[in-house]
């Protein structure tokens, strides 16, 4: 089998696509290849599942951050990647554009038939069971740096609480010499019998969770739970150059998970402080120096210093027009080895509100040199410089 197309090239966004472009694109391509417009035709079909994949996941805040750091490698064993589990993982996407397909299908025959054939039929009724390994729940956290550590990288400490298995029982949840015994609630099936107005539905027992059994000695530690919550400490390090809302994973620092499943994800979601001085777009940053208009238009030297602290001297030429952008090479964001993007300097020019008598005698004496007699009037947007 050939391999996997990228998620990003699948849905034709850019890496740093936001939530809404995500799912623009992935609409367009839905209403495209949707089976129901392609009756028959094979190529669609695929084109249709392999966007619908690259959707869940891109979708997805736990998932996207892991693809992004260790591409298909990464989700593999997450909970219904990987092929195989079937249309359960489809049905997000169901559910997120219900209203796009709601019409097409119409009714009993519509889109929940159109998945069960194409990924592979009933699996999507099918419960996984209680006492199956399953992955732990991963956690989100929030993290402010500050904008000269983004820029730079730093190291940072993380403190956090997530379960691991209980180190009384080892995450069994019985006490030493506990056994398993049927549930009396259930009577082993799992399921119970609730009557609902006419009629009597099947429920997940709630005595024993849907598994049968009950441990007859629950562990006095965790009280049966199998895990119990601990505090972590972490040192973090937080590359130069990270963006607001960077997320980086840190595998398997989550939750543990349950009946030996693998344990989840510790997602770091990085924010960014502003600075007082500095912005920033992508590798290069922006700041702004306010000049008179006397220092514009006769040039003056601008003291810069830099976001690491350098002090610059630059030249500002004469005539320089307000909201002009100059270039200081290299000041910018460091992205690869010695490499760094750029400083750019806006200058400001700044027209004085209140004249001394003086200074507005040698204004109206420039004013007559100038020897602008017409009245001001409009002109040509285009003739204007920027
Ligand atoms: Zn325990
Ligand atoms: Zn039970």
């Amino acid at each position: 089998m050939a391999g996997k197309r990228d998620y990003y090239e699948v849905l034709g966004i850019q890496k740093n696509a936001t939530e809404d472009e995500i799912k623009k694109a992935y609409r367009k391509l839905a209403v495209k290849y949707h089976p129901d417009r392609n009756p028959g035709n094979k190529e669609a079909e695929e084109k249709f599942k392999e966007a619908t994949e690259a959707y869940e996941v891109l979708s997805d805040d736990q998932k996207r951050p892991i693809y992004d750091q260790y591409g298909f490698a990464g989700l593999d064993g997450m909970g219904g990647m990987g092929g195989g589990a079937g249309g359960a993982q489809y049905s997000r996407a169901f559910h997120d554009f219900s209203d796009l397909f709601g019409g097409m299908g119409g009714g009993a025959g519509g889109f929940s038939d159109i998945f069960e054939n194409i990924f592979g039929g009933g699996s999507r009724s099918r419960r996984s069971r209680p006492d199956e390994p399953q992955q732990g729940q991963s956690l989100r956290y929030d993290l402010n740096i500050s904008f000269k550590d983004a820029v730079y990288g730093t190291k940072a400490e993380i403190k956090f609480q997530h379960n691991e298995a209980c180190t009384e029982c080892h995450g069994t949840g019985g006490a030493k010499g506990a056994k398993r015994k049927p549930c009396p609630t259930c009577g082993g099936s799992g399921q119970v019998r609730r009557q609902a107005g006419f009629f009597a539905v099947q429920q997940t027992c709630p005595a024993c969770g849907g598994v049968g059994t009950k441990i007859d000695k629950p562990c006095s530690k965790c009280r049966g739970t199998g895990y119990e919550t601990v505090t972590k400490k972490m040192s973090l390090t937080i590359p130069a150059g990270v963006d607001d809302g960077k997320r980086i994973a840190i595998p398997r620092m989550g939750d543990v998970g349950a009946n030996g499943g693998p344990a989840g994800d510790l997602i770091v979601v990085l924010h960014v402080e502003q600075h007082e001085y500095f912005e920033r777009d992508g590798r290069d940053l922006y700041c702004a120096v306010p000049v008179t208009f006397a220092q514009a238009a006769l040039g003056v030297t601008l003291d810069i210093t830099s976001l690491d602290g350098k002090k610059i001297k630059f030249a500002l030429p004469s005539g320089t027009t307000n909201g002009k952008l100059f270039k200081i090479k290299g000041e910018g964001v460091p992205y690869a080895e010695g490499r760094k993007g750029d400083l750019y300097v806006k200058i400001i020019v700044q027209i004085p509100t209140h004249l001394t008598s003086e200074q507005k005698r040698l204004m109206e004496e420039f004013a007559r040199i100038e020897n602008a007699t017409t009245s001001p009037s409009c002109v040509p947007l285009s003739s204007l410089s920027r």
